[in-house]
């Protein structure tokens, strides 16, 4: 079988969009509203000719009471099938309160975790990117899923992980 890579977040932070980028097409589906992905979807993916598998996670609906169980639960259950996650925030609304739960699911998985700060659509939001070290995942990765900046190297980061 294949290395699994999952990428986890809390919705509409931009897992899809970042899943497509690595996947090379336009599969996973990427919505302006939140909560889209419905459950874990696979794909296989290739990068410097290392092949893997990449998991797009989803399946809560941002609105529904115990949003911050279910995330828990979705984080627990990514870190459980993979071999790395790749966890996604937007740098461009910070660190939330349901990242910060995400975050505390990841590090007590024991898997290594490479944390995206995505949305870094230009050098000036490279800065605030620096502010997701408060999560305590090490250092943020500043990434635009949308429009492929630095995302080679963030797939450098994680194949290095694997
Ligand atoms: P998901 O819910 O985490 O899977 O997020 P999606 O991939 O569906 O993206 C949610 C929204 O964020 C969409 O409108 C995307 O176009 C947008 N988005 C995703 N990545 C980026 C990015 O790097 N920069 C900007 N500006 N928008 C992004
Ligand atoms: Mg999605």
């Amino acid at each position: 079988p294949l290395p699994v890579v999952a990428i986890v977040g809390r919705p509409n932070v931009g897992k899809s969009t970042l899943v497509n980028r690595i996947i090379g097409r336009r599969e996973a589906v990427v919505e302006d509203v939140p909560g889209v992905t419905r459950d874990r979807v696979t794909y296989e993916a290739n990068w410097r000719g290392r092949r893997f598998t990449v998991v797009d996670t989803g399946g809560w609906d941002p609105d529904a009471t115990g949003m911050n169980l279910r995330i828990a639960e979705q984080a627990q259950i990514a870190a459980e099938l993979a071999d790395v996650i790749v966890f996604v925030v937007d740098t461009t609304v910070g660190a939330t309160d349901a990242d910060e739960t995400v975050g505390s699911v990841l590090r007590q998985s024991g898997k290594p975790v490479i944390l995206a700060a995505n949305k870094v659509d230009n050098q000036q939001l490279e800065l605030e990117a620096a502010a997701l070290w408060s999560l305590g995942l090490g250092e943020p990765y500043p990434v635009s899923a949308l429009h492929g900046r630095s995302s080679g190297d963030l797939l450098d980061v994680v194949l290095d992980a694997l």
